[in-house]
């Protein structure tokens, strides 16, 4: 699949659709879902612009993959909810129910999520 650059995450990027971004690095950004479902969900995105995360491992230079695994744990920080835990989700292409094509991570918490492999 390639790169659309009209995607909602796209835009925000570029900033012609609001967000509020709770943590922001050179390489990352993250900010809440805005359908969440629990009391943290936040997005995770590269800056860059990649479609999933074999693409990101295919095209992404270390500094920006070491900086998207750095955003995880300052997230779980600040949020409070490292020692609690939280789920890392990224779905991917058509049966991952992927409805944004720029990759993404989903990091939910706040509360027991419970078991939700299928
Ligand atoms: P996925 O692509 O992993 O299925 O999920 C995309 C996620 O993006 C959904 O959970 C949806 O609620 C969220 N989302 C869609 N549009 C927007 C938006 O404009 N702003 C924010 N903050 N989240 C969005």
């Amino acid at each position: 699949m390639s790169y659309d650059p009209s995607n909602i995450f796209a835009k925000i990027l570029r900033g012609e659709i609001p967000s509020k971004p709770v943590y922001e690095s050179d390489h990352v950004l993250a900010f809440p879902d805005i359908a969440p479902r629990a009391p943290v969900h936040v997005l995770i995105i590269p800056k860059g612009a990649y479609v999933s995360a074999q693409d990101f491992s295919e095209k992404a230079s270390p500094a920006e993959k070491a900086a998207f695994f750095d955003a995880i744990g300052a997230i779980a920080q600040q949020f409070g909810i490292a020692d609690s835990g939280y789920r890392l989700i990224a779905n991917t292409g058509a049966h991952g129910h992927q409805e944004v094509p720029h990759f993404h991570l989903h990091l939910i918490g706040g509360r027991a999520l419970g078991s939700m492999l299928p």
